[in-house]
């Protein structure tokens, strides 16, 4: 089968076993309700832009500064890639060649803090990242790693533990950030707190950087000395990173990156990136950003409804942390059935889960991807019905094979982003 999503007639007829897989995807993201809260869906410009021949080109250095020659175009696209990031945070400098999220934290770190030097984050279980420092990464084994979490009544960011724990470890490099936290941060908090122990502030705004390019929660760059971001996530371009940064460590961020931690630029996904922030920068970018959080809760309050508890009570962002204690199911229960009945989520530990990481006692679910293909309050009290009737019952094959079916359903009313003109 062949949907309008992605064009591959020459793959098709050139590499048969590489465009089934191709085929295989568009399908399954056109049939299936995409709720992991850290995808989307691009539009057919950004995805134009990554597939150019700008792929070709080494472009080793940054524009009018470059290690190869025939870079005039290059230096084109990544200064309006440069100036559209800084106009759309109101950042003194932007870097854009960061090839991911993961690559964006380590490029900061390498240029602002030593080896040896302790970072303190927030710890994986309670929402952070692996690049945030842990054993089983990287950065883990440069530095030295400080957590803090949030409180076991609330479930938010526990202040006073971030501001003992920098007492006690007197880090380097303080981050805030995660990847499961539901609630927004106290930027000014942890700027408050950064300052009184001397260390630099990197807020990492992977999953929320479309919320606050969509101007729809506050915005951590004034604060922050360094802020990090994917661009694949909530702020919807190709897959990669970027990092905004104070002027005063614009030199040594730029050396960080490159030559520091990496080698050519991706020439397309720069050009992608540009698209994708020039989309943010217009106004119907905001009213995606506030649909975004308004599906959020819509989803949040329906499945509280069916008795469900969320992690922190609820939401004010993108996503819902489920605590499914109450169904006697286990995440990765919950995830299998939900993937079965063509809802994709992801399992995730709850803070102070019980259970281990490939088990755990929670589902993360977001509204990114899903409201970019058009959907609203409504559809997201229909699906969290249908959630939480999968759930109540997950041995019901025939409910499972309903929910398909409604599933595909309603899919077939909401084009991806990519078919629209
Ligand atoms: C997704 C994420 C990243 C990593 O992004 P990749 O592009 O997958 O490397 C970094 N930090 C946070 C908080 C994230 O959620």
């Amino acid at each position: 089968m062949s949907l309008a999503a992605d064009s591959i007639e020459i793959v098709r007829a050139n590499d048969p076993d590489v465009a089934s897989a191709i085929d295989a995807e568009v399908t399954r993201q056109h049939s299936t309700l995409e709720m992991i809260a850290s995808e989307n869906f691009a539009s057919k410009a950004v995805m134009q832009a990554a597939g150019t021949v700008f792929t070709n080109k080494y472009a080793e250095g940054y524009p009018g500064r470059r290690y190869y020659h025939g870079c005039d175009p290059s230096d084109a696209v990544e200064t309006l890639a440069r100036d559209r990031a800084k106009e759309l945070f109101g950042a003194d400098h932007a870097n854009v060649q960061p090839h991911s999220g993961t690559t964006a934290n380590q490029e900061v770190y390498f240029a602002s803090i030593k080896t040896g030097d302790t970072i303190l984050s927030m710890s994986l279980a309670h929402g952070g990242h692996l690049s945030h420092g842990h054993k089983v990464n990287a950065v883990g084994s440069f530095y030295n790693i400080a957590n803090y979490g949030v409180t076991q009544d609330t479930e938010l960011i526990d202040y006073d533990d971030v501001a003992a724990k920098a007492r006690e470890h007197n880090p380097a490099m303080i981050v805030a950030g995660g990847s499961a936290y539901p609630s927004l941060i106290d930027f000014a908090k942890f700027r408050e707190i950064a300052d009184e122990v001397g260390a630099l502030l990197l807020v990492d705004m992977a999953h929320f950087a479309g919320l606050v390019a969509g101007k729809a929660i506050p915005s951590p760059v004034p604060y922050a000395d360094f802020t990090s971001t994917t661009t694949h996530k909530t702020l919807r371009g190709p897959r990669s990173g970027l990092v905004l940064c104070k002027e005063q460590y614009a030199k040594a961020l730029d050396k960080s990156v490159f030559p520091g931690m990496q080698g050519g630029p991706l020439m397309h996904i720069i050009a992608a990136k540009a698209v994708a922030f020039g989309e943010a920068l217009k106004p119907s970018f905001q009213d995606y950003a506030k649909q975004v959080i308004a599906n959020a809760k819509a989803l949040g309050d329906a499945l509280v409804s069916r008795g469900l508890r969320l992690v922190s009570g609820g939401t004010e962002t993108h996503l819902v942390l489920v605590d499914l204690t109450n169904y006697g199911v286990t995440g990765k229960a919950a995830a299998d059935t939900l993937e079965h009945a063509g809802i994709t989520v992801n399992m995730n530990m709850i803070p102070f889960d019980t259970r281990k990481a490939v088990e755990t006692s929670g589902i993360r679910i977001g509204t990114p991807a899903l409201t970019s293909r058009g959907m609203k309050e409504a559809e997201m009290t229909t699906i969290a019905n249908w959630i939480a009737d999968v759930l109540s019952d997950i041995e019901n094959q025939e409910l499972i094979t309903k929910t398909r079916k409604q599933v595909e359903e309603l899919t077939a009313n909401y084009p991806l982003r990519a078919d629209e003109a």
